[in-house]
């Protein structure tokens, strides 16, 4: 039987609530499928601060760099709204996608058919939609140098930030997108700002490179990024998958999390580069939402996010795909049947707590 080794951070708030829906699912896997699961489990935010005085401790930090994949719950709360800057919650997060070097942002955007009507779209704009943003995550505006704010000396400030690619960051970045685009249906949209930034003109250039080199039978188009929030919104449907940097990446990504539903929803991964011996990318799955301080302890979160992302890894760090098509299939099915969390509760629902929610989904994936 193959040892999958998993490790879990549950985190703080709803996260550790959410998380037990996927223990479940898990212990069925291993039970009635023999997936062979190999769990630990660790600290991280203010549960972490709390038990160490660091977001994350060394140890977890080994535990997450040797797993085959992390689970990540949530973190933050009041509670630790005061402790100092270095070991806030959400250190351990920023520490976990350094240190595994996770560079590759996965977020997809699917409209289960049930929830069709609840989003702010029309139903046909956003019925059967599955699109998937691959967004880049270490590099970029956000870490480039130098970024500061200096005095002028004449009552004036000046705030620089600086926008910086290297080609071998939009090679590794594209070449995931090509990748994930052969699982789907073979189409990729680059997304950039070539008309006005350097950046934009040399990442065009390497995605048309990469793509020349390695990727060729994949089908390649090209949008402004601005030119492409618009189109998110108008026709989301043209596309399959969108390869774009780390701040049109923050933007594209939230506009089309949007189109479909609510915080409690939205799975996501962030993978690595492969392994040199293995093969094997270092991953973290986690969902998009916080850890909902004002619903925490009150067993009615959705457990959704936390278990679509538990199928991503399913599909992207263990190749079990027949696996992760029924999980996702078990959403949709208990979505199809009116159970509803109270965030995306509507008219003729049937309101459920967030253990029922864990459990329908994992009767309907038994089957
Ligand atoms: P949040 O995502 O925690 O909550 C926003 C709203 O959405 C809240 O009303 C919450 O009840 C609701 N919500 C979120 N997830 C839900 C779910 N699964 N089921 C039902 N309702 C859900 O964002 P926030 O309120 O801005 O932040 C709260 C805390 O979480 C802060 O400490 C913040 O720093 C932290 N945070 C952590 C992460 C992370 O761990 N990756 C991400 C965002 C925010």
């Amino acid at each position: 039987m193959a040892t999958r080794s998993l490790f879990l951070l549950p985190g703080d708030g709803i996260g550790p609530e959410a998380m037990a829906e996927v223990r479940k699912i898990i212990a069925y896997m291993n039970e009635k499928e023999a997936a062979g699961f190999a769990t630990d489990e660790g600290l991280v935010g203010g549960s972490a601060y709390d038990a160490h005085g660091q977001a994350i401790s060394d140890a977890d930090m080994d535990k997450a760099m040797a797993a085959d994949a992390v689970l990540f719950g949530a973190v933050g709360g009041p509670k630790w709204d005061a402790v100092p800057y270095e070991v806030r919650p959400e250190a351990g997060l920023l520490r976990l996608r350094k240190d595994m070097e996770l560079f590759a942002n996965l977020r997809p955007a699917i409209c289960y058919p049930a929830l069709a009507n609840s989003s702010s779209l029309k139903k046909d704009v956003i019925e059967g939609l599955d699109i998937l943003i691959v967004r880049e995550l270490t590099g970029g505006v956000y870490f480039g140098e130098p970024k500061e704010i200096i005095d002028l000396g004449n009552g004036q400030k000046r705030g620089i930030d600086t926008q910086v690619y290297d080609t071998y960051e939009i090679e590794r970045i594209s070449a995931v997108a090509f990748e994930l685009a052969r699982t789907r249906r073979n189409e990729v949209c680059s997304m950039e700002k070539r008309n006005v930034m350097k950046s934009g003109v040399l990442w065009n250039e390497v995605v048309t490179a990469t793509h020349k080199a390695r990727f060729s039978d994949v089908k390649l188009s090209h949008m402004l990024a601005d030119a492409g929030g618009m189109q998110l919104v108008r026709w989301p449907k043209q596309f399959d998958v969108i390869v774009t940097d780390n701040l049109f990446g923050d933007m594209l990504s939230d506009i089309a999390a949007m189109l479909t539903g609510s915080l409690g929803m939205l799975p996501s991964a962030s993978l690595g580069a492969p392994d040199a011996k293995t093969g094997k990318r270092k991953a973290l799955y986690e969902p998009v939402h916080g850890s909902a301080p004002d619903i925490a302890g009150q067993g009615i979160a959705n457990p959704i996010a936390m278990i679509a992302s538990f199928a991503m890894c399913l599909r992207y760090s263990f190749n079990m795909v027949a696996e992760a098509d029924r999980l996702e299939a078990a959403i949709a099915t208990v979505l199809d049947k009116g159970l509803r969390t109270g965030d995306i509760m509507s008219d003729g629902c049937q309101k459920v707590s967030t253990v029922e929610m864990g459990d329908a989904i994992l009767a309907a994936y038994a089957g």
